[in-house]
């Protein structure tokens, strides 16, 4: 069983996607073992997207990040990270295959509904900073 640290992001909040996004989570067999909604801040968003710090997409990363509230998960699973990720598509919507969860409700490379995770290491460090556990 492997951890990872998935967001439904502001735009999915506001959209009124999160049931439609944890059905997919759930359909794929794996299980939401924690989750907290809740508005961003600066502060956790530097350290949470600390690797893209100097990209010129960053600051309107940040702005549409904590315009609202998220929901913050840990979903585990066997492969759970790959799986995520492939369960949620590229980042941006319009490369994503048509059946992923951006592909199918996505269509701005920022607001792009959903985080997943990239790594083992990624994984670990996401849920400490969000749940203080891992
Ligand atoms: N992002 C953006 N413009 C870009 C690339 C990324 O606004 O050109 C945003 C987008 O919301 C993305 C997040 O920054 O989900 C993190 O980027 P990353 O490359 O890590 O993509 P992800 O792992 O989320 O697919």
């Amino acid at each position: 069983m492997e951890k990872t640290l998935v967001i439904i992001k502001p735009d999915g909040v506001k959209r009124g996607l999160i049931g439609n996004i944890i059905k997919r989570i759930e359909d794929k067999g794996y299980i939401i073992s924690a989750m907290m909604m809740k508005q961003l801040s600066k502060e956790q968003l530097d350290q949470h997207y600390e690797e893209h710090k100097n990209k010129t997409f960053y600051p309107s990363l940040v702005s549409y990040m904590s315009s609202g509230n998220s929901l913050i998960m840990i979903v585990e699973g066997v492969n759970a990270i790959k799986g995520m990720r492939k369960i949620m598509g590229a980042t941006d919507p319009i490369e994503a295959e048509p059946g992923s969860i951006r592909g199918m409700y996505g269509n701005n490379k920022t607001q792009n509904l959903i985080h997943g995770s990239d790594s083992l290491e990624s994984a670990e460090r996401e849920i400490n900073l969000f749940f203080n556990s891992f």
